[in-house]
């Protein structure tokens, strides 16, 4: 290989909005053969929008709202970022004891209530009874939401649905990716239901939902051991140990710093089509030197 021609690389990627940490993170983004893309923030815009609010046990839409943004204040999911922007600035109440249940959600205590929320999973967890939301729940997630759900004391007293939408450029760039022969994946936290219509709509045929995040390092190298060469497209702090064990990390711009520090490459710009433009300059480059 010629050393040169590889820096020269490196430096039209610049040009082109993709940052290249090193020669070597460009030779192998030139032999990957498999694309792993993170779901919230990645695919889609990752700025959920709060649609249907459902309650129980004589809770009304307003104080399910605004319990669930009482807890939220003190995470940073994107999620919790935006059942605090639904609930505008009207102040909720202080939480004591604020927990985070990782790639689950949060729980805390307001005004002596003892809150939960966050997915079916963690209810399960809790032993919180789903049976009276399940329909609403399964219809909601294959529509592609993500249904959030809030208990008080073990019951469940609401569901608040979230929607994010695809990026604008996810298709285009998906179908470029697919037409270079990658084979593309979905890795997420979010439910089964959900991440396949997202999936779908973005065209993506193969998902792995409901991966915690320290599971997400070892689906990567599960791939790895199929004899897969991974590129892992991420955005978030989460994101960032898949990020390493990938054959190459790609780090999404405007993402979390974690990610970008992990990364070997860096898109400027929050744009797929980057992704796609990396991987084709990669294949270009080495193919020039062989
Ligand atoms: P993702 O792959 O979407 O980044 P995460 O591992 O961050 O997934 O989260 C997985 C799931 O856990 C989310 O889809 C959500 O259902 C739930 N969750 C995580 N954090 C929160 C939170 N702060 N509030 C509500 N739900 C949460
Ligand atoms: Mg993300």
């Amino acid at each position: 290989a010629t050393p040169m021609s590889i820096i020269a690389g490196v430096g039209r990627a610049a040009e082109l909005g993709v940052l290249v940490r090193d020669a070597d993170a460009l030779q192998r983004a030139s032999r990957i053969d498999t694309l792993v893309f993170d779901k919230t923030g990645t695919l889609t815009a990752g700025a959920p929008q709060l649609d249907e609010v459902l309650t129980w046990r004589d809770w009304s839409r307003d104080a399910v709202v605004q319990a669930a943004a009482a807890l939220e204040r003190n995470a940073s999911h994107p999620l919790a970022q935006a059942i605090v922007a639904a609930a505008g600035a009207a102040s909720s109440g202080e939480i004591a004891q604020f927990r985070t249940i990782r790639g689950k959600g949060v729980s805390g205590i307001l005004d002596g209530k003892a809150l939960l929320l966050g997915n079916a999973a963690l209810m399960q967890d809790n032993a919180v009874d789903l049976q009276q939301a399940q329909p609403d729940i399964e219809r909601l997630s294959r529509q592609g939401a993500t249904p959030v759900l809030l208990a008080q004391a073990g019951e469940l007293i609401g569901l608040i649905t979230l929607r994010d939408r695809l990026r604008p450029e996810s298709k285009a760039a998906l179908a470029r990716l697919r037409q270079a022969g990658y084979r593309l994946m979905m890795l997420t936290g979010d439910r089964e239901e959900t991440a396949r219509a997202i999936a779908q709509e973005a065209g993506i045929d193969e998902v792995i939902a409901g991966v915690l995040p320290e599971a997400k390092a070892q689906t990567i190298a599960a791939l790895q051991q199929q004899g897969r060469r991974v590129a892992m497209v991420g955005d978030g702090i989460n994101d960032a140990p898949a990020l390493a064990q990938a054959d190459v990390g790609i780090a999404m711009g405007g993402g979390s710093d974690v990610a970008v520090e992990t990364a070997p490459i860096t898109l400027m710009r929050a744009d797929l089509n980057s992704v796609a433009d990396a991987l084709a300059l990669a294949s270009a480059t080495l193919r020039n030197i062989r």
